[in-house]
Order: structure tokens, then sequence, then C-alpha cells
């Protein structure tokens, strides 16, 4: 086979084929824009379509549930979960049923460079370093085949992501019964940045800072949890000094210039009240206006329950977390990837030209002017 995909557009890094291929002819190579795709080495391929025949781009229906999800409101009962969580410290509660029950948690970290990957905790302490959004897509590895070896010594086994990458994990187990012991929890997702801009981001402020980066936290909770504050709270240190930084810029880019996305994310299948997990997890916004009494400064979750283990997940979370039913129009109404993907601005293409041309910091110069 020549390629797994046939535009960009159709591949979103789930790393299923990688995985999957039998003869370890798919190797994930980054493109120019950073983002890595599978690439065939055409000697080693026997042409057996297992890549092609889970994608969950792919697969018809895209391994998402048929039926409507429950919609909840949820808070942590503990104040320094919600202070380190990003939204209302769900992912903690659903993760330490699995770790009391002897499992194991997938989910997205940093390695000691800063870049964005996927691990694997045994503990509470290596779980804790999974809590906080990332806004970088993260590099998966061989992080399915782990999962399958997990399920295979019959642990129980927590899998968080995006949805793509949830969808991957679905398309990579087929009908295995080892899913009974599989939890798939996702997130509603804006979109995935680019790890090149992320790499280049932080040799700037390296630069700037005069030091290596000692610490990083997207969305900490220094102002408050809120639509207006939490994007506003980008912290860093160095090894310059003690003092806390912040910078917005990565941020602007992201949300602002909406450049330096994953293409696959404009066609975003996943962006639908039908998810391809038991569980998905988000920022309850708006709650606010539809229910002040839950309304918390420290941070408040939106979680779709979207099927029956899903549902007895929750149930065993009862005693870290606060729970009730909303409407599902609440959420409709404010998050906008339950019902259509990010649309790229015309820029987008001069954007990456011009980053190819003069590079980073004229980039970030011209944003910042
Ligand atoms: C790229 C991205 C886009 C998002 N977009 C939205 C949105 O549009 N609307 C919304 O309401 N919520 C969005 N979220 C979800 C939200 O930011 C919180 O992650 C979610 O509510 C969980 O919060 P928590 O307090 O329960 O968990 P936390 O303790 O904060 O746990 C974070 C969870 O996110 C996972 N995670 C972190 N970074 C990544 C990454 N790079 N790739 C895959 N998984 C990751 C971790 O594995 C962990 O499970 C997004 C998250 C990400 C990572």
């Amino acid at each position: 086979m020549e390629n797994v995909y046939l535009r960009k557009e159709d591949c979103c890094n789930c790393s299923a084929c990688y995985n999957t291929c039998p003869t370890q002819a798919i190797s994930m190579k980054s493109d120019e824009e950073g983002f890595l795709y599978p690439v065939i080495d055409k000697e080693l391929c026997i042409d057996c379509h297992s890549c092609v025949n889970i994608c969950p781009l792919i697969y018809d229906g895209n391994y998402k549930e048929k039926t409507v999800p429950n919609f909840l409101v949820a808070k942590h009962k503990r104040e320094e979960v919600l202070m380190n969580s990003t939204s209302g410290g769900v992912f903690t509660a659903i993760s330490d049923v699995i770790l009391k029950e002897g499992g194991v948690v997938y989910g997205a970290d940093f390695d000691d460079e800063f870049h964005v990957l996927h691990k694997r905790a045994e503990n509470y302490e290596q779980r804790n370093r999974m809590r906080i959004s990332k806004y970088v897509q993260s590099n998966m590895g061989n992080t399915f085949e782990q999962v399958k070896k997990d399920l295979m010594n019959k642990r129980k086994v927590l899998f968080t992501g995006t949805p793509c990458q949830n969808a991957g994990l679905r398309g990579y187990m087929g009908d295995s019964s080892l899913v009974e012991n599989l939890y798939l929890c996702d997130v509603i997702c804006h979109s995935i940045p680019s790890p090149l801009v992320w790499e280049d981001y932080k040799r700037l402020l390296e630069k700037e800072y005069k030091g290596k980066l000692t610490s990083i936290q997207f969305r900490s909770k220094t102002i408050d949890w809120s639509r207006e504050n939490s994007n506003k709270t980008f912290l860093f240190t160095t090894s310059h000094s003690e003092k806390i930084h912040t910078d917005e810029r990565f941020y602007q880019l992201f949300f602002g210039n909406k450049t330096i996305m994953r293409p696959s994310c404009e066609q975003c299948p996943f962006t639908d009240i039908h998810r391809a997990s038991d569980i998905t997890i988000a920022d309850y916004w708006g709650i606010e206006k539809y229910a002040p009494e839950w309304n918390d400064k420290k941070g408040v979750s939106l979680i779709l329950i979207n099927n029956e283990k899903g549902s007895n997940l929750l149930k065993k979370c009862s005693e870290e977390l606060k729970y009730e039913t909303r409407p599902m129009e609440e959420s409709l109404a404010e998050q906008q990837r339950l019902s259509e993907s990010i649309k790229f601005p015309k820029k987008r293409e001069k954007f990456w030209h011009d980053y190819r041309k003069y590079g980073f910091e004229y980039i970030i110069e011209k944003l910042t002017k």
C-alpha cells in the first residue's frame, strides 16, 4: 500500500494504524507543520489493509455510540482536586476508582523537555501529572499496544484523551472481549495545536527569560475558573529565577488566530453528541446562567454519560463527586464542538508560508505588533 490516508485532513494521528500493523511497516513522521502522519515502508507492507480497516476517520460511523447521552453537571468535593484540575476534577474522580480497583490509567503528560505524550499511570503521583489540559497534540507512541497488554493481564484500564484518540483505540481493539475491562473517557475538544509551534514557543520563552523551562501550567486558576479568564493564565518558571511568569502568546495563536491546529480538526467527525467513548468530560460553560447554585470559581464540569459502562463508572464516584442531571440544550448552546468543527481562517495558508520562510519569531512579532 502507498498510504493509509488519501488527504492530510483524513488523518488525525490517533496512531491506531501504527499500533496495529503486523509487520511494523508504519512509522509516524512529522510533517512541516509538526504533526505526525503514518508513513508506510513498501518493502515491509504485506497489503493486508488492517490499518485502513480500523481507521476511525474511514470506518463508517467512526465508532460512535448511537444513543443520546445523559448530560450532568459535576464538581469534585475536595478543593485541592478542584484547584489542580482544569474543570471540576472529574478526571481525578474516575481515575481514582480505576486505581483503587488495581487498574491503570492512560493520559497526556509532559516529559522532561515538556513534549506532550501519552503515558501510563499505576499510582496517584503518575496520575496527577496527567491532570490539566495540555493544548498540544500528544504523541501516542505504542500506547494502544500497552493498553492491550494491560487488558490481557486482566487489569482494568481507563484511557483518557481526545475524541479521535478514543475512537482510534476502539478501532484498534475491534470486537475483542478484552474491552470488558476498558473504560474510555474523552474530552469535548476545541481542536489540537501543532507540536512544532509548541517547540518553537518553548525555545522562545527560554531565550527571552534566559533559562531552561522548569515548570509549565496551562489553564491555572490563579484568576478563577471562567470562560473569560481560564485561558489567560498560562504559567511557567525557568532555571533563571524562582519567579512565576505568565505569557498569552500561545493562547493567542490557538484560540485567537486559529492557525496552528491540525488540518483534520476542520473536518472532525467527533463534534457530535454521539461520542466514541463511555464518558465525556468538559467545562460546564454557562452554569452561572442555568444553575447559579452550582457555579464555583474553582471549576465546574460537564459530563456526558454515553452508555451503561460510563454510568456504572460515575456511580462509583459518588463519594468524591457531587453531580446532577441537566438539560442537554444548555450544553448544546454553550459547546460549539458538540455540533460543529472549527473553521480555519483564510490566512492559515499564509501563516504557514511565513512560518516556513521567516520563522517563528517573525510570526510572534507580527502577532504582538
Ligand atoms: C486539546 C483540548 C481541547 C479541549 N477543548 C474543550 C472545549 O472546547 N470545551 C470544553 O468544555 N472542554 C474542552 N477540553 C476539556 C477540558 O479542558 C478538560 O480537560 C476537561 O474538562 C477535564 O477536566 P477535569 O477537571 O475533569 O480533568 P483534569 O484533571 O484537568 O484532566 C485533564 C484530562 O485531559 C487529558 N488531556 C490533557 N491534555 C491532553 C492532550 N493534549 N491530549 C489528550 N488528552 C489530554 C488528560 O489525560 C486528563 O484526562 C479540552 C481539552 C483538551 C486537552
